[in-house]
């Protein structure tokens, strides 16, 4: 007997005999095939060549949190680093709703405009919105999208600040090895982000709103303070005149903070994303800044102090990881937060006792 439900014993189940798998009705159609993994040689070599479909696959590799990926991505990323470097890296800031993805998609085809390539990058550690959905970034920025010389990646999915932002970091130097000269790294500007955009870029753009003046008191003063840059979007229609009376206002608050590192005075502008007013005031005012710290060497200086940052940065996001995934060290920290919380051991012995053990592993 082939079935045992068949039985007398299983009353009124029958179970039939199985047919066979029908033929392919089409036999041309072939399965699908899973796409080979590149060699690390063959994600440098597609890259140098500028092909995007290699660049996309080298950036998936560098999100991913395997570890295989992560070793291919590594070598990559090093076999990439003596041909990157050469682009302006620009962040650009705003709350949700200050107009962003409108700025971007319009300075963006300003800048292509001059000829060279785009890479638009995001880091947005808390997102919801760009959580591996691209069609959602690409919508958003609807003629970039389709641009030939555009390249379109959201923010790497949620993650650790400093996960993401190294992931973006490295990302940057694989999008320069394949052409892209200019770079934009957009970022909500609301909390943590901006530090780590702001340490990965050579200028930093504000996008700000016209309000009815109490908005500067809510505008963090850190994030103000790192603009090399505030622009104030929506100067349009009956909104100019509120937009002009922003510019002014910014104007005499920047007047209050200490002297810039670089030595440039930030500039507050006013401009239409929309309506594509004043975008090529905004864009000379960037320029100025480039042809400012190129003649008195604060660009090079930058990104020489930013290498240092990442590098510390690394190791420290390293570091935790190592200990935090030891399952040693797992089971160990269990245990002692039971102990603190309860009272029965003090946060420092505790902590104490679970490095010791972890140093002596
Ligand atoms: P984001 O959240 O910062 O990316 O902002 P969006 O680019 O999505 O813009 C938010 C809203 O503001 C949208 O409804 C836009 O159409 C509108 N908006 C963007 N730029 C302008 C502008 O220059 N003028 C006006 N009037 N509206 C704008």
């Amino acid at each position: 007997m082939e079935h045992i439900e068949n039985d007398d014993r299983f009353g009124g189940l029958t179970v039939n005999k199985g047919v066979n798998q029908p033929p392919v009705v089409n036999p041309y159609l072939q399965r699908r095939k899973r796409k080979p993994q590149l060699s690390a040689g063959d994600l440098v070599e597609g890259i140098l060549k500028g092909d995007i479909t290699t660049l996309a696959r080298a950036v998936t590799l560098v999100e991913s949190l395997s570890p295989e990926h992560q070793t291919v991505a590594q070598e990559v990323i090093e076999k990439c680093l003596p041909h990157s470097g050469k682009s302006r890296r620009i962040g650009i800031t705003g709350v949700p709703g200050a107009g962003k993805s409108t700025s971007i998609d319009v300075f963006g085809l300003h800048v292509l405009k001059r000829g060279g390539k785009l890479a638009v990058l995001a880091i947005d550690p808390s997102s919801e919105r760009t959580k591996g959905s691209i069609l959602g970034d690409k919508t958003r920025m609807e003629k970039l999208a389709i641009h030939p010389d555009a390249f379109i990646r959201p923010s790497p999915s949620a993650g650790s600040l400093g996960g993401v932002a190294r992931k973006t970091r490295e990302t940057i130097v694989l999008c320069e090895a394949a052409g892209f000269d200019n770079i934009f790294v957009e970022t909500v500007g609301v909390g943590q982000s901006e530090t780590a955009v702001h340490s990965m870029v050579d200028y930093f753009l504000l996008i700000q709103l016209a309000g009815t003046g109490d908005e500067l008191q809510g505008i963090k003063r850190g994030i103000m303070e790192m603009a090399d840059g505030i622009v104030i979007n929506k100067a349009d229609g009956d909104n100019i005149q509120r937009a002009k009376l922003a510019q002014a206002q910014f104007r005499s608050a920047l007047h209050l903070f200490p002297p810039t590192e670089s030595g440039w005075s930030p500039e507050v502008l006013t401009y239409s994303g929309y309506f594509e007013l004043g975008i090529a005031e905004v864009w000379d005012m960037i320029d100025r800044y480039f042809a400012f710290v190129d003649a008195n060497g604060y660009f090079e200086r930058k990104r020489s102090e930013q290498a240092r940052y990442w590098m510390y940065e690394t190791i420290d996001e390293q570091l935790r990881a190592h200990f935090y995934h030891n399952p040693d060290i797992k089971r160990m920290l269990e245990e002692k937060e039971i102990r603190v919380l309860n009272n029965r051991q003090s946060s420092f012995t505790a902590a104490r006792d679970v490095l010791d053990h972890y140093f002596s592993m």
